[in-house]
């Protein structure tokens, strides 16, 4: 099989769109330096991006430049860079480095023959040099990248080197600066060394897999018509969670998918446990401002496709919905805007609801939707256990209880109370007079289908009893 190489570079470019950059690329971005290129670059050799980004922040606090760099003794950069691999080894070579510039009149060479001429530096290092720091014509040939074209038949090659080789005759020249950083930031997320989440990968259907082995996901394999386990959940900051035991947690709620809010993170601070809990794939969609809002899945189902947001930036900056296609049915995982203090949001909390169920409609003309997430609103007055005392306050108000209303009206079902129709059901209490165990609480979490998914929801319940968070999980199983 002869894969289409440009179809196939393009195709991973967009895969990779939301994941992390490497390293030396991240650093050529925000610097445009060539000698903070060729550091991060000796640095970042056999060591994982995250230790190679601590160590080249610390070193380049004191060692901006050559001169800086000149200034310290071998020891005391082997105790800045550290624990990158090798560290003694290239903390001699990086002493040595100042002296070697010199013979370019101090500055860093930009083809592969002189930058090989400089202490540690290899012709793996000097091609990423050279491309990155340069942006000349040059093919990098990381691990990854090696590896994932051998998978492809793309070459069929036993060492890096016999790969840049090969690629320097057939790789057209407009990919060889870009697919060292493409195919390293998919072989770290997808296409990864052991087990490759090829069930995720958008080449599955057209990759010659060349010995490869992909990944087992547990729990995918369904009967036919056995309904999905839906969950979801505000989570009120998942690194607080994190600590509470919720990667060990999320396999033992046994759900297909969980939809999670109120996440208070940005990609960049979650840890690698926290993204990559065994057997689901997370996708996430962040607020602007940190520590706010946020949104994300975990799902051990292979979504169609994913949308961030609803089309306006407004409410998209702050991260409050994110939608997964499956075969049958559209998940609309949302996080409500809160009302407020003195109700200064409501009117922006009544826009977003409008766009919000403009969108759901819109979604419906295709297949079935439903709609998860804490929509800040208790409908009502037998949602909450004080609903006189509650009348002008958030998440009570006649306006907001309105659209509710609106909502429904529109076609839409709160499924648990076709399930349920008792008092004393909540999905969250406040962490105040002990709300949660005298049961005084409020539901304002919930799952929701158009009229046309009504005859496919099979259970519709709140996990009351699973801790945590100030809100508590609530189920749908749909078949
Ligand atoms: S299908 Fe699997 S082996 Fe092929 S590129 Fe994708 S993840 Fe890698």
């Amino acid at each position: 099989m002869t894969i289409d190489i440009d179809a196939f570079l393009e195709t991973v470019t967009e895969a990779i769109r939301d994941k992390d950059v490497p390293v030396v690329d991240l650093i050529a971005v925000q610097t445009r330096d060539p000698f903070k290129v060729l550091v991060a670059t000796v640095l970042s050799a056999r060591t994982k991006d995250e230790t190679t980004a601590r160590a080249s922040k610390k070193l380049f606090k004191l060692a901006p430049d050559k001169e800086g760099l000149a200034e310290l003794s071998e020891e005391k950069i082997a105790k800045l860079i550290y624990p990158v691999g090798f560290y003694k080894n290239k903390a001699r070579y990086l002493t040595k480095l100042p002296e070697a510039l010199d013979r370019f009149d101090g500055r860093v060479p930009d083809t592969i023959e002189e930058l090989i001429t400089l202490p540690g530096v290899g012709r793996k290092t000097a091609n990423l040099v050279v491309s990155v720091a340069f942006g000349k014509p040059a093919i990098c040939v990381d691990t990854h990248v090696h590896r994932i074209l051998n998978i492809w038949n793309y070459v069929k090659t036993d060492t890096p080197l016999k790969t840049e080789m090969a690629l320097r005759k057939k790789l057209p020249e407009k990919h060889w600066i870009t697919v060292n950083s493409i195919l390293v930031a998919f072989g770290q997320s997808i296409c990864r060394p052991i087990s490759p989440h090829c069930d995720l990968c958008p080449l599955e259907e057209n990759c010659p897999q060349h010995c490869v082995k992909p990944r087992k996901i547990p729990g995918t394999k369904r009967k036919k018509n056995q309904p999905l386990t839906l969950l979801s959940w505000n989570v009120n900051g998942i690194r607080a969670m994190e600590k509470k035991g919720f990667i060990d947690l999320l396999p033992d709620l046994d759900a297909d998918v969980i939809g999670i809010q109120e996440t208070k993170a940005q990609p960049d601070q979650l840890s690698d446990e926290l993204k990559n809990i065994p057997g689901y794939t997370s996708f996430w969609h962040s607020a602007e401002k940190k520590g706010y809002s946020g949104v994300a899945f975990y799902s051990r189902v292979k979504p169609l496709s994913i949308r961030e947001g609803i089309g306006e930036p407004e409410f998209d900056r702050e991260g409050r919905v994110l939608t997964l296609e499956f075969d049958t049915f559209y998940l609309i995982n949302i996080y409500f805007p809160n009302s407020g203090n003195h109700l200064k949001r409501l009117d922006f909390k009544l826009r977003f609801n409008d766009c919000l169920l403009k969108f759901a409609k819109e979604l419906e003309k295709k297949k079935d939707v439903v709609l998860c997430g804490d929509f800040n609103v208790a409908h009502k007055e037998i949602d909450l256990t004080h609903p006189k005392a509650n009348e002008k306050h958030a998440g009570f108000t006649p306006e907001e209880r309105h659209w509710m209303d609106t909502f429904i009206e529109a076609g839409f079902i709160d499924t648990f109370r076709m399930f349920n129709r008792e008092p004393g059901n909540y999905s969250w209490w406040s962490y105040r007079f002990n709300a949660r165990a005298k049961n005084v609480g409020w539901r304002i979490d919930y799952f929701c289908v158009n009229r046309r998914a009504e005859k496919r929801v099979k259970k519709a319940e709140i996990l009351k009893d699973v801790m945590g968070s100030d809100h508590c999980p609530v189920l749908l199983e749909i078949c």
